[in-house]
């Protein structure tokens, strides 16, 4: 590690996002001598982290958010000036997947790294001094060394660049305890002092033994990898719980039963309406996108087959709705019923709507003639309007649709329940009331498996749940 004095004492971070803002938070509490300065090119975003009503909801952030911000923690629209002052630069600015090209079957995408390469050259154009740039978005094995070029071409005679990688896993709803307490840190680059300097970043907080240096193609590579693999695993056990449904096994027994092997492990075994978030597809569609330039079509294959069930696990849910709501003394069918849809975020612990199944769901139901109440605890109601008026086809109604601001009033009238997110104050419903303002029959159709399916039933609600075929 270098002496003290060569020691990191200003940051930059380029992306003032669910990555940047929190990042840079829990560097700023965990690092009082750095002085730490988040930017973005949107002055919103800088204008809500710099008021009462943060731009991202984590639980733990605001208080860090706030705490910090009278003392080493900044965020600015002047990114010139912030790069300028910083010795050491991230770039956690967003990389989504190129639109698809018209006709092509794959489902893989090659990242957008435009946002990339503007940071880029913005960081050579200012710098008057070395700087270590560190790509911290999601990037295709390759992109540092092209950052690296792009520097050396552009950048002021006598400056020095080092790139390193360093991407982020935190998780939303997690992300104040996930970059408190990470299981890793990967650190990749070829050059060793930079590569220390941002290691004794992390040392203020993070045992060394969890920080690990590597070639810059590996931490690229790792970071497309876990997430293909995080979403392998909701899709392995997605599959299972269709299998169940026909057979008649219940999936939480199966799941305890796979996952009690220690090889398997019992995370990540909760079955569901699949995986959102900005971040799984897009990085297997990125790991398709380098597998088939990289003339490797099995592997692409693959992980398709991990997006193609996750597609698959919305359509059955759908279906399983509309064929057991028109069985003989049922709905027949969904036109003109009401649906109380519990749940609109991705996941719980977040307001974030990008990929939610949710959206899927909802559109489908409106297709099929429903009107939906909706509640979200996290989602404000304008997002959840905007979201289904972008995603829904032409024939979706999107009049049909009232947002809720508890769950009460969304029950409240409908003749079925469906859970589309797994929040745990779900849990906490008193069913019994709301049976009471539900129109009869009623059902519940849980897509996140979380409510008490054996209570449901003895009140006398029609129960569907996930990995559980069971419809009285
Ligand atoms: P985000 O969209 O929330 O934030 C990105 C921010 O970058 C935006 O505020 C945008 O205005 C800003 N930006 C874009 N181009 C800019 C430019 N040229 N100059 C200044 N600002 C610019 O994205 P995010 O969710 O924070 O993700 C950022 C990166 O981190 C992505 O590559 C993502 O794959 C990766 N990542 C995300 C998560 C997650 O859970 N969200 C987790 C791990 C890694």
């Amino acid at each position: 590690i270098s002496a003290p004095t060569d020691r990191i004492t200003s940051i930059c971070c380029i992306g003032a996002g669910y990555v940047g803002g929190p990042t840079c938070a829990v560097i700023a509490a965990k690092c009082p001598e750095i002085r730490i300065t988040v930017v973005d090119r949107d002055p919103d975003r800088i204008s809500a982290w710099n008021s009462d009503s943060l731009p991202v909801y984590e639980p733990g952030l605001d208080a860090l958010v706030k705490r910090q911000r009278n003392t080493n923690l900044t965020f600015s629209t002047d990114i010139d000036r912030a790069i300028d002052q910083a010795q050491l630069i991230f770039i956690a600015v967003n990389t989504p997947p190129m639109p698809h090209t018209h006709g092509s079957s794959s489902m893989g995408a090659k990242p957008d790294l435009s946002a990339v390469s503007e940071c880029a050259r913005r960081i050579a154009r200012v710098s008057l001094t070395d700087k270590i740039v560190v790509a911290k978005s999601t990037v295709p094995c390759g992109a540092c060394a092209t950052i690296a070029g792009m520097l050396r071409d552009n950048g002021q005679k006598g400056v020095g660049f080092s790139v390193l990688s360093n991407p982020e896993f935190l998780s939303e709803g997690t992300a104040v305890r996930d970059l408190l307490h990470p299981d890793r840190v990967l650190i990749g680059g070829d050059d060793r002092v930079a590569q220390d300097k941002l290691k004794a970043v992390y040392m203020h907080w993070v045992p060394e033994p969890r920080i690990l240096t590597m070639n810059t193609w590996s931490s690229e590579l790792a970071k497309l990898a876990s997430n293909a693999m995080l979403a392998q695993r909701v899709s392995s056990i997605n599959s299972i719980s269709a299998v169940c449904e026909a057979v008649g096994a219940d999936i939480a027994e199966v799941a305890r039963g796979c996952g009690s092997d220690e090889r398997i492990g019992q995370k990540f075994l909760r079955p569901s309406l699949g995986f959102g978030g900005s971040c799984f597809h897009k990085d297997i569609a990125s790991l398709i996108w380098l597998s088939e330039s990289l003339g490797l079509p099995e592997v692409a294959e693959y992980w398709h087959q991990v997006l193609a069930l996750n597609r698959f696990q919305i359509k059955r849910f759908v279906a399983r709705i509309l064929a057991d709501t028109s069985r003989e003394g049922g709905l027949s069918g969904l036109g003109g019923r009401r649906v109380a849809c519990l749940g609109f975020a991705f996941k719980e612990g977040t307001g974030d709507t990008r990929n939610t199944p949710a959206a899927d769901v909802c559109c489908e139901l409106l297709r099929n003639g429903a009107k939906l109440s909706i509640y979200d605890p996290r989602v404000p109601r304008h997002h959840i309007v905007d979201k289904l008026a972008m995603s829904a086809a032409s024939n979706c109604d999107i009049d049909s649709v009232s947002v809720c601001s508890d769950a009460y009033s969304a029950i409240a009238g409908s003749d079925i329940v469906v859970v589309l997110t797994a929040w745990s104050e779900f849990r906490q419903i008193d069913w019994e009331q709301a049976l009471k303002l539900m129109s009869q029959p009623a059902y519940v159709f849980d897509g996140q498996v979380v409510l008490d399916h054996g209570r449901l039933e003895q009140l006398g609600f029609n129960v569907f749940s996930i990995g559980r075929a069971h419809v009285t």
